[in-house]
């Protein structure tokens, strides 16, 4: 049977297009519901004995071909399935009459509690022992492994969403393109992709029911990440389209160098967005002039106590040598809400978005802000390095000078913070003059002005940067900057979109920080046209009644060669 040939259309949030195999990522399973209870004690303890070691051998087989980071990681998990404690604690729930699925899943989750009383290096292997579970169940109930597939041919990863861990262990020889069925521009899937450079779309409606079967029968996928096209057994004449897009778009970036300018000569710094020392070596490599935006909460995450300060100035001393004498923005800690650290958690809330996160953590936790401020000056020091420190989530004038005040302190000079609280973009003059920059965070400013979770992938339309609420917001923090002669530039997602970034230019940004895969095609369109035509699209988007009207208006006055970049 043929596989019908499908076009679907999702957001594109990392360009480039792909072709290749389908590779479905299956979600983990559940305890079986209709189970029946063990009265076989020794037959069940012989199957989930079978299923524990085929899991090991599969693990341990997947891991002979993977990258060396990632065999370890499977190397510990295929252990994790030999330990004869966990094995035991199964036994003792079959012994209690639980059925199969429902022994291994209370069995797994005991021993889980029992490591996090333990702490440190055991408490990070909850994360084995869930996986190995996953797969035990997945074995006795003879579904798909859950998870990632092991890829042996260039495939198209497709997943109703991915955990940001999933996504930073893909290897780009294997993972060609993903297709998201959920997520939104700004999930962490979509913000690491575009770091790694993957081609990848989100919200790509019915693509796990048809993708599926599709995979079945050893049909292709192809995707353009720019402008979010995903089509199901594509034809000769699509890949070679794609193609065409591609060499079109390689051709459209061959001269992209130097710093940024629009056509005629006003400077627009483009800086890269990084989250761990590995990225800062890789950025660098680009045609950047520094970093923009160093996202220093995944040195915090998945740990049981927070770095120290020893270990955190190794950290920030290796990203700083990385950048040489370019300027290197770092953000404090920017903790809670869709970030929880186990060691700085204040209790349940109800909205943990408008919770105590990002500054209000590190106010009540001055421990963890005083520290990073210690590591960051030492690091400095050592590297003579151009450091720009900022905080997040700052609403008040109060926060901004309660952080200026410590970073002084602590032999930090050039301090900033985030503009991403529309209270702060209101009052951006004010609170920019008791700091020496601003950084616009357009990610968490869509989120707040529409009251809108960024986490909801259905929401994406209010979470849009063209809603010309949102570019209003931005409007009135450049204001501020105006106003103060202040320095102010943005470093959500928006930046590193070629369209958005003539807007952002247009009304004030001096800087666009981005995913350094993102840079060429932005420094192309800035190239291509003059401040004043970017003021035009600035002032057309903000008097659209909608953020669709806004972003055809823009589309009005672009040069036609920008379509080449997206
Ligand atoms: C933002 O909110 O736009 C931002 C850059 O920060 P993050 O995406 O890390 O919240
Ligand atoms: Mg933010």
């Amino acid at each position: 049977m043929t596989v019908e040939h499908r076009v679907l259309l999702g957001i594109g949030v990392s360009a480039g297009t792909a072709h290749g195999a389908i590779a479905v990522v299956s979600p983990a399973p559940t305890v079986d519901p209709n189970e029946p209870k063990t009265t076989d004690v020794e037959a069940a303890t012989e199957t989930v004995s079978q299923a524990l070691e085929s899991v090991s051998d599969m693990l341990y087989e997947r891991a002979e071909n993977a990258s060396e980071k990632a065999q370890e990681i499977l190397k510990a998990t295929a252990k994790m399935a030999h330990d004869r404690g966990l094995k035991k604690a199964i036994v003792n729930e079959l012994k209690g009459g639980a059925g199969i699925t429902r022994a291994i899943t209370d069995a797994v989750q005991k021993y889980v509690d029992m490591f996090i009383k333990l702490g440190g290096y055991m408490a990070e292997r909850a994360t084995d022992l869930y996986d190995v579970r996953d797969r035990t169940i997945a074995v006795v109930r003879g579904l798909p492994m859950p998870g990632i597939p092991q890829l042996t041919e260039p495939s198209i990863i497709v997943a109703r969403d991915l955990a940001p861990a999933e996504t930073a262990t893909l290897d780009p020889d294997f993972a060609l393109g993903i297709a998201i069925a959920e997520g939104g521009p700004t999930s962490h899937t979509a913000i690491l992709a575009a770091q790694l450079g993957i081609p990848a779309a989100v919200r790509v409606g019915q693509i796990l029911e048809l993708a599926g079967p599709a995979q079945e029968q050893g049909a292709k996928i192809a995707i353009d990440g720019g402008v979010g096209e995903v089509i199901i057994a594509p034809s000769d004449e699509d890949i070679a389209l794609l193609k065409e897009r591609s060499e079109r778009r390689e051709a459209a970036l061959a001269d992209s160098h130097g710093i940024g300018l629009t056509y005629d000569g006003h400077k627009i710094a483009l800086l890269a967005n990084i989250g761990t020392a590995e990225d800062a070596q890789r950025a660098a490599e680009y045609d950047v002039e520094g970093a923009g935006l160093f996202r220093t909460e995944f040195l915090f995450m998945g740990r049981e106590s927070a770095p120290s300060v020893a270990e955190q100035t190794e950290v920030y001393t290796q990203v700083f040598r990385a950048f040489g004498d370019r300027r290197v923005t770092v953000r404090t800690l920017d903790a809670g809400a869709d970030k929880p650290l186990k060691f700085a958690d204040l209790g349940e809330e109800e909205n943990p978005a408008l919770g105590r996160r990002g500054i209000r953590l590190t106010r009540i936790r001055e421990d963890l802000m005083d520290a990073q401020l210690e590591a960051l000056a030492a690091a400095q020091k050592a590297t003579g390095a151009d450091v720009r420190v900022m905080a997040p989530m700052i609403a008040t004038t109060e926060e901004a000078k309660w952080f200026a005040d410590k970073a002084h302190a602590a032999g930090l000079t050039s301090v900033g913070v985030m503009i991403e609280v529309p209270a702060a973009a209101i009052n951006a003059a004010t609170i920019l003059s008791h700091v020496d920059f601003a950084s616009i965070g357009t990610n968490d400013l869509a989120q707040y002005t529409m009251a809108a979770d960024r986490m909801q992938g259905e929401l994406a339309s209010l979470l849009d940067v063209w809603q010309p609420a949102v570019l209003r917001m931005i409007r009135k923090a450049c204001q501020g900057g105006t106003a103060t002669g202040k320095y102010v530039g943005v470093c959500g997602e928006a930046g590193g979109d070629p369209l958005l970034a003539l807007v952002l230019t247009g009304l004030g940004v001096q800087s666009l920080s981005m995913a350094p895969p993102k840079v060429g095609a932005v420094r192309v369109s800035l190239k291509l046209h003059d401040l004043s035509t970017c003021q035009q699209m600035a002032a057309y988007a903000l008097d659209a009644p909608t953020a669709k009207d806004a972003r055809a208006a823009v589309e009005a006055l672009v040069h036609p060669d920008v379509k080449f970049l997206m």
